[in-house]
């Protein structure tokens, strides 16, 4: 009869904790900056764009950047970047 009443007890005194933990509220994004050199998030909640390897390979080189799927996610920042380098482009 004993052993019951102790594996409850021992139950009871673990299973106080908050599982707050388990949900982490900090803002980070699930993909990474394509650029190498970067180490923000390129989640569409951030503002990264997906640019194609050819504008990739003109700001930052061909091993400067990580491509995924034939494009490459950068971040808000590195898109601003991109966008004042090829200011040649006029088209949005
Ligand atoms: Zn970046």
């Amino acid at each position: 009869m004993g052993f019951k009443a102790k594996a409850r007890k021992h139950k009871s005194d673990a299973g106080e904790t908050n599982d707050a933990t388990s949900k982490k509220t900090k803002k980070e994004g699930e993909i990474p900056c394509g650029v190498n050199t970067c180490d923000k998030f390129a989640d569409k909640s951030f503002g990264g764009r997906s640019l194609s390897i050819d504008n990739a390979i003109d700001v930052w080189g061909e091993s400067g950047y990580t491509q995924r799927k034939g494009r490459v996610r950068v971040c808000k920042s590195c898109y601003r970047k991109w966008k004042k380098d090829s200011s040649s482009e006029d088209s949005y």
